[in-house]
């Protein structure tokens, strides 16, 4: 029973910390996945929010053109030039492609405003698209003038159905108005990006603009910046890890169509995306929707999924200890097993001669004994006592030496033993000389079994050193009967027998007349 749960005991700890690790994996990767998803929205929601400042900012530009505006009812060249100056080196400005002015230009004003523009500095200045339409809004200033933004003065946005709309909602609501996604050179400046337009409302200096017909009344352009997605979100995160993937699309329709904006190219993106969503932003009064998801490189920043580390400590930990277990108790079990050996030597030692290994004087008394008070228990039983007595031992131990001698007494205790049945007990009484009791034994049976010993050790000599040695052996025997007092007086009797056999020549066996009475 114990050994068995000594058995069982590594198996159940290391199959309790198996179970613990998997707890607290499991655990771990719930609160891991949980983290990430955390992180997941935190970085969507900041990257709303950055995106939405940003557009607070171009929006206070152009409010700063109305101002501008404002003070004179009119806005100088240099005036211009020198506001968007000054607002470039600030970060406000980063991502947006410039600032311009579009003015309302009625056709019966045409010629003259065409004339006026030419005189100041732009000698081919037209407004196009050419065509006849109830009023114009051409581009008269833009900055940085250069280039690109040369090239758009005259032009006429109002042309342009997708911006037209985003000018009107400005004009009508007197606010800050962004338009829809706008993908051409023409309309969104260089580098070919899609992007979209911001337009604020100028009304004529000192008069009414609080109420929808007085702002279509009293309008007199627009402060405007083109603004390119890529230059926009490039100013956004400046040098950043890259993991997410961000696309922006104009309106709530999700479709190439309306794809204003892309941070990994499709085809460039190979990674696998565990986590993903979506998030609307509102941009004065227009609505952007903006997915995105995550990158290999999400989990590996932000991700702190500790459960591959838990799950292998775990599971050598829970070996380590089941071995520890299992060292422990076989430790046990071999000390248990060592000492029940050295007991059985010690007991061995005690009742065994170590040079024949035959029982000692002692057990052998003792063995004697016992089998008298079962002779005398059961009454009707019998049993014999067998002295015996080497011939001539001296001689050997003269001639062959001790060393051969003490071959010769285990030689005999070997033909002794194979002589024996389990029942019998033969002792080594003191040097050469033994003694055997026979249970159950009658007279007869015994002298039979002393002849056949006799006969045995006096024909089969033995080899030692290259020498053949014989000896011979004379045997008394005794019959141990009820009346016996003790095992020694049986003893004696067979002693007595032995006795004669030695006078009687030796190489003999006698029995006590007692016995045979
Ligand atoms: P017998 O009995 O026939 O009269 O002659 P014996 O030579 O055997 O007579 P005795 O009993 O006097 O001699 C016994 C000898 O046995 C004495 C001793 O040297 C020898 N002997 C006793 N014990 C041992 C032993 O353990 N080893 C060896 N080699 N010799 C032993
Ligand atoms: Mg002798
Ligand atoms: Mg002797």
């Amino acid at each position: 029973m114990s050994r068995l749960r000594y058995q069982i005991l590594p198996w159940l700890i290391f199959a309790s910390s198996l179970l613990v690790t998997f707890l607290l994996w499991q655990n771990e990767r719930h609160h891991a996945a949980q983290d990430l998803q955390a992180s997941f929205d935190f970085t969507l929601r900041e990257s709303t929010v950055r995106i939405e400042q940003r557009m607070t900012t171009y929006a206070q530009m152009l409010r700063g053109v109305q101002g501008l505006f404002a003070a004179s009812g009119s806005i100088g060249r240099d005036n211009f030039k020198a506001y968007v100056e000054s607002l470039e080196p600030g970060a406000g400005f980063s991502g947006g492609q410039g600032l311009g002015l579009a003015q309302i230009v009625t056709p019966a004003q045409n010629n003259g405003h065409t004339a006026a523009l030419r005189q100041q500095g732009f000698p081919e200045y037209t407004i196009h698209p050419e065509g006849v339409r109830d009023v114009y809004t051409p581009i008269v200033q833009i900055e940085p003038s250069s280039g690109f933004g040369l090239k758009m003065i005259g032009y006429d946005p109002y042309s342009d159905p997708v911006l037209r709309a985003a000018m009107e909602q400005a004009r009508d609501l007197g606010t800050v108005a962004i338009s829809g996604k706008v993908a051409t050179a023409a309309q969104a400046g260089p580098g070919g990006q899609s992007g979209f337009l911001m337009y604020f409302p100028l009304y004529k200096k000192d008069l009414p603009h609080d109420t929808l017909a007085s702002r279509r009344a009293n309008i007199v352009g627009w402060a405007f910046a083109p603004v390119g997605m890529n230059d926009l979100m490039a100013g956004l995160y400046g040098e950043r890890t890259v993991t997410t993937a961000i696309k922006i699309y104009d309106g709530v329709e999700v479709s190439s169509r309306t794809l204003m904006y892309e941070s990994i190219s499709e085809r460039a993106d190979t990674k696998e995306s565990s986590l993903s969503a979506f998030e609307y932003i509102e941009i004065a009064g227009h609505t952007w929707t903006l997915a995105m998801r995550s990158l290999a490189g999400f989990e590996g920043r932000f991700g702190r999924d500790k459960s591959p580390l838990i799950a292998s400590a775990g599971i050598v930990l829970g070996l380590l200890l089941a071995m520890l277990t299992w060292q422990l108790t076989t430790t046990r079990e071999r000390a248990v097993a060592i000492a029940q050996g050295m007991t059985r030597e010690l007991r061995e030692m005690a009742t065994t001669d170590f040079l024949t290994n035959l029982s000692n004087r002692r057990h052998f008394m003792a063995r004697i004994e016992q089998e008298l008070a079962r002779v005398q228990r059961l009454d009707a039983q019998q049993a014999a006592v067998v002295a015996l007595d080497l011939d001539h031992f001296k001689r050997v131990n003269d001639t062959h030496g001790h060393a051969a001698g003490d071959a010769v007494l285990k030689h005999f205790a070997a033909l002794l033993r194979g002589e024996l049945r389990k029942v019998d007990t033969a002792g080594r009484m003191g040097g050469e000389e033994f003694a055997i009791v026979l249970p159950g034994a009658n007279p007869a049976a015994a002298l039979a079994f002393g002849e056949r010993l006799r006969q045995k050790v006096a024909q089969t000599p033995i080899m030692h050193g290259g020498q053949t040695i014989g000896v011979t052996v004379s045997i008394g025997i005794a019959a141990m009967t009820p009346r016996d007092g003790s095992a020694d007086a049986v003893l004696v009797r067979a002693d007595g027998a032995l006795y004669r056999a030695k006078e009687g020549g030796r190489n003999r066996v006698e029995i006590a007349i007692e016995s045979v009475v």
